[in-house]
């Protein structure tokens, strides 16, 4: 389970690492008085359970009650990562001097815990991994070991820093891994840890995830409130929709739509759009025999995701019946149309009956047609899978 900032924050300032303490509203109506009783200026900031809010403009500085609501309205009506704006967390604002990086993690290959530390804070710290990986600083602890003073020092240390900066970074260090340790996180993350004009260091973002089987060890979790909204909360605007669809998706972050057979013809097809240079941007399983009208809906989850640039679909009837599933494309192309090219390939149960539904349907309107390539058993999936990485290239 993953907590918003503000959540974060609060399990920051009972282990004393130092955080700013805000309020969350959750209209932009709120945001002048609010702000005022904070004092400016003050830091407006989107609480949705993704990172990357500063670049997608869901972090902003107003220096008056005016531009409090100006930016409150603008922020609530972003969406970040698929995530709508929901609540904001208005605090006062830091003047940051400098930004470095402080997480703890569990490091999976290794069968360890990780202490993480970056002298370049405020980026996204996968991709300095990826850009710069002899920047980031790492200190392995088997998973029974407590942490000391002289880790945190020794982190300090490798970034740079002396005197008070030192002091007061390796008690952060300890604390942030007594926390982790203390609430059975999957992460805890201070992303910027802040040096102050005036030299003090504090806490601009939080970012944790407890670990959802060991939660029955936290009843203080349930008691601040989390945990029920937050299922709701984890899912994007899409995702939802889906749910409300009884169809098991989850968003990610290629182009090409993924229109599958079901859930294991759909790790198949991920494994193969990937082989061929593609990235998918989702998974989705048809949730059992689907009806047409099940298809047609898959279909406009996929078609209306402005992420798509191609859509690749695969059936293969074995319970769930070809006819029914041609049925359902035909229902979405004629009821919904299809903007994003797709090449589809359908074999197995009920075939030459789906086969035939799609002809008639194509006799009648060609036009409807147009962007879908239809292939039958002649075609290896693995070709399909191609083609679809060709045509999202294309578009
Ligand atoms: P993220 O982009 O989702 O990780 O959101 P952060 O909370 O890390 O904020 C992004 C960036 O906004 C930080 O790296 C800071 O540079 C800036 N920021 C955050 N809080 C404050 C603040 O109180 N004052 C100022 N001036 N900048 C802030
Ligand atoms: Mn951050």
């Amino acid at each position: 389970m993953r907590l918003y900032e503000f959540e974060g924050k609060a399990f920051f300032q009972k282990f004393k690492i130092p955080a700013s303490e805000g309020k969350v509203i959750t209209t932009a109506a709120e945001a002048p008085a609010t702000a005022e009783l904070i004092g400016f200026p003050v830091v407006l900031k989107a609480q949705v359970l993704s990172g990357g809010r500063g670049k997608a403009g869901g972090v902003k500085v107003a220096q008056n009650a005016a531009e409090a609501l100006k930016f409150a309205q603008q922020i609530f009506a972003l969406t970040i990562k698929g995530y709508p704006v929901e609540k904001l967390l208005i605090e006062p604002a830091l003047d940051i001097e400098r930004e470095i990086y402080l997480g703890v993690t569990i490091d999976r290959a290794n069968y360890k815990l990780v202490l993480i530390g970056c002298a370049e804070g405020g980026v996204e710290i996968e991709e300095t991994a990826r850009t710069n990986p002899e920047k980031i600083v790492k200190i392995p602890f088997e998973i029974d070991d407590s942490i000391y003073a002289y880790h945190g020092i020794q982190m300090a240390q490798a970034l740079g820093l002396s005197g008070n900066d030192l002091k007061s970074v390796s008690d952060i260090n300890v604390r942030l891994f007594n926390l982790f340790k203390k609430l059975d996180a999957k992460v805890a993350e201070i992303n910027p840890l802040v040096r102050t004009k005036d030299g003090k260091w504090i806490a601009a973002d939080a970012r944790l995830a407890l670990d959802d089987d060991a939660l029955f060890r936290h009843p203080e979790v349930a008691e601040m409130g989390i945990g029920a909204r937050h299922e709701e909360g984890e899912l994007t605007a899409r995702e939802k929709v889906a749910r409300e669809w009884g169809i098991p998706y989850v968003d990610l972050d290629g182009d090409i739509g993924m229109f599958p057979g079901g859930a294991g013809f759909g790790i198949v097809g991920n494994d193969f759009i990937h082989h061929y240079g593609g990235k998918p941007a989702n998974f989705m399983d048809s949730g059992g025999g689907p009806t047409p009208d099940r298809i047609a809906k898959m279909l406009v989850l996929l078609d209306e995701n402005p992420q798509v640039k191609a859509i690749f679909g695969a059936r293969f009837g074995g319970i769930s019946r070809c006819d029914d599933f041609a049925k359902g494309v035909v229902q979405f192309l004629r009821e919904h149309g299809l903007t994003k090219p797709m090449v589809v390939r359908m074999t197995g149960n009920k075939w030459e009956e789906g086969l035939k539904i799609f002809e008639s349907a194509r006799h009648e309107s060609p036009a409807l047609f147009n962007r879908l390539e239809f292939h039958g058993i002649e075609t290896p999936i693995e070709d399909i899978a191609k083609r679809a990485v060709e045509l999202a290239k294309l578009a």
